[in-house]
């Protein structure tokens, strides 16, 4: 494993996401505080620093950091809310958010990626999330409402089970669009007498793919 990051490159990523125009400063302090170096492969934590996606196991991507940030701010976090988030993956995002919130709830398809999130998030003492094994089509296990609902895999377009799952003034993102291709963020506020949806930025997610995966 190589050393911590030096802060040169610590302050580079804070400049570059404030440059992004990352403005919130709780959201940036806990992108400086989460050792993104421990979510990406090995052989790339010397990157782990860049704004850009990498590849991890099970052939998924950990997000953007830009992105990570992006999809935090717009959740508009406060302390006590409960948050569900689709696509666990590094476990990076869930790292993120269980810093801004009350408890985290993230469903995977792939056991061997909720299984390494899991024992990360425990060594970073993420206590407050819990990983899942399952498929964000069909929370058949997960009960309750959540007041917000992050999705970071492509969906086609969002399922109202998953905006049925929003507390009223719960806000919903999600990337929508193609599987292959770009697709834009999605917000969703749930009001008192319906949804309210919004376009934000263009964004590339790898698919939201329905079951849970068969191979590890
Ligand atoms: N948030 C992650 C990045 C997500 S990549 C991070 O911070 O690293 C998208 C993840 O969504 C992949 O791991 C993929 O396996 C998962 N995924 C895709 N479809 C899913 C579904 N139906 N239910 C749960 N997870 C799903």
């Amino acid at each position: 494993m190589s050393a911590a990051p030096n802060p040169p490159e610590k302050m580079m990523f804070q400049l570059a996401l404030r440059r992004r125009g990352i403005s919130d400063l709780t959201v940036l302090r806990t992108m400086e505080e989460i050792p993104r170096e421990m979510f990406v492969e090995p052989a790339d934590r010397d990157n782990a620093y860049r704004d850009s996606a990498l590849g991890i196991a099970c052939g998924q991507t950990i997000s953007q950091p830009f992105v990570v940030a992006y999809m935090t701010e717009q959740l508009r976090l406060q302390k006590p809310h409960r948050v569900l988030e689709i696509g666990t993956g590094s476990g990076y995002q869930a790292a993120i958010l269980s810093r801004l919130c009350r408890d985290v709830l993230t469903v995977e398809r792939y056991r061997t990626l909720a299984d390494t999130a899991r024992t990360r998030l425990k060594k970073l003492g993420c206590d407050n999330v819990e990983v899942m094994l399952g498929d964000g089509f069909d929370l058949v296990t997960v009960t309750g409402t959540f007041d917000r609902v992050i999705v970071t895999a492509a969906m086609e377009q969002i399922p109202e089970a998953l905006m049925d799952r929003l507390e009223p003034g719960g806000i919903l993102i999600a990337p929508v669009g193609p599987h292959h291709g770009t697709q834009t963020l999605i917000r969703v506020i749930r009001t008192d007498t319906g949804f309210e949806r919004k376009e934000l930025v263009d964004v590339r997610f790898v698919p939201a793919l329905p079951g849970i995966a068969r191979e590890l």
